[in-house]
């Protein structure tokens, strides 16, 4: 967490008061929660009344991507289309594929080209093949895996006109590139308070004032009925503080870790050559890629070994992929950006973030030789394993 989050999550956990309450201790919660709320409106370009606090990214996507479908088919039901990119966070993935299974939503699955990057000819022929019958459009701000920022402002300009609205799955992007809700005429947008050095357990949900929605969470109508359960004062003040200090240093801290992802990137393939960056290469910060993340593909290595071997030499990375069960599946991102499975089995991801340095790059490259000699050897065993498996008809 930022100093200023930690601070003011410290200060606050030291009072009382249920912001709901009517005594002294209540309305004095309630003051501290409506500031909050003031300073994230402000650090997103939106209206206070906007600003529905949730408990984190998954949460909001929940409420945004259910929400709108179930307004929209409630007032035609014609509407059942869901329009959503193939690189989606699960938290709005596996949100639309349950309303297709149990809501009956349509899902129209809108293809990335090589970069990660949203077809926009896809999403206009989608659009313009039968507007009226669609619920909502779905596009995140920017990738968490490999960092593409998305045509976001170009997709609310195709929807706009049929009046179709479009969720902003914004967790990565909020204060890492300007967002502004005002003028990206999003319906709603989902931000989440750890990714940007608040605490974890809080987030938002932007809803644009015009924008109905039918909530998910049924209680004390807190949040304009839309998010009942008592507000997390602590929480919403560390938030606020994260999001106004992030919102504050933007440009500078872009800058900074553009440099050092750059500085990163050139290190990592001078140090194994045959590494393939993922994503735009966006070198100097040309706004296609999230200041600080770096994504590659190791050919012929296990993307979970290089993780540990990188995280016993002190690096912590991350793979990117989703394990189901234990067993480790290839990133569903890479697969619609036209890997293979194998090639998508080698993934890792480096995040740079606020307490990142230079000597934490140097010492990445310094230790990605080792970790890369000993996850390519895992590779091919594991390439064995798999080959001997296939040939037993077992499946693993
Ligand atoms: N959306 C994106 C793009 C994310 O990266 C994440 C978390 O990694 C989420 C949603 C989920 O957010 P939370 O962890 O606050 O539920």
């Amino acid at each position: 967490m930022s100093a200023s989050a930690l601070a003011a999550m410290t200060q606050e956990m030291s009072r009382t008061g249920n912001p709901s309450s009517l005594h002294g201790a209540g309305r004095r919660a309630h003051r501290v929660v409506e500031e909050s709320r003031e300073r994230l409106a402000a650090a997103a370009g939106a209206h206070p009344s906007e600003v529905i606090f949730t408990s984190g990214g998954t949460e909001s996507d929940n409420l945004a991507v259910k929400g709108l479908y179930w307004a929209r088919s409630a007032q035609d039901p014609a509407r059942r289309r869901i329009l959503c990119s193939t690189v989606e966070h699960h938290a709005v993935l596996d949100t639309v594929e349950w309303l297709a299974a149990h809501e009956g939503a349509e899902v129209t699955w809108i293809d990335v080209d090589s970069t990660g990057r949203m077809r926009l000819d896809e999403l206009e022929a989608e659009i313009a093949r039968d507007p009226s019958s669609i619920a909502l459009v779905t596009l995140m701000w920017a990738n968490n895996e490999v960092g593409t920022v998305q045509p976001v402002a170009e997709a609310v300009a195709l929807a706009a006109p049929h009046g179709i609205p479009v969720h902003s799955d914004a967790v990565q992007a909020f204060t890492a590139v300007p967002v502004d809700f005002r003028a990206s005429g999003l319906a709603t947008l989902a931000v989440s308070a750890h990714k940007i050095g608040g605490p974890v357990g809080i987030g938002a949900l932007l809803v644009r004032r015009d924008i109905v929605l039918t909530a998910v969470q049924h209680g004390g109508g807190h949040e304009r009925a839309l998010r009942s359960g008592t507000l997390n004062t602590a929480a919403a003040a560390a938030f606020a503080a994260a999001a106004g200090e992030g919102a504050s240093r933007i440009a500078a801290e872009a800058e900074r870790l553009a440099g050092l992802r750059d500085a990163l990137i050139e290190g990592v393939l001078a140090a194994v050559p045959d590494a393939v960056l993922s994503g735009p290469a966006d070198v100097g910060q040309t706004g296609e890629r999230l200041p600080g993340n770096a994504h590659f593909t190791f050919p012929g290595c296990e993307g979970d070994s290089l993780l540990f071997v990188l995280d016993m030499l002190g690096v912590q990375s991350s793979t990117g992929s989703a394990c189901t069960a234990g067993v480790p599946r290839p990133s569903h991102v890479l697969l619609a950006m036209g890997y293979s499975e194998e090639a998508a089995r080698g993934a890792q991801r480096f995040t740079i973030g606020h307490t990142t340095t230079a000597a934490d790059v140097e010492a990445l490259v310094a230790a990605l030789p080792e970790a890369h000699a000993r996850a390519k050897q895992a590779g091919m065993a594991a390439k064995q394993s798999r080959i001997q498996t296939a040939g037993t008809g077992l499946s693993v």
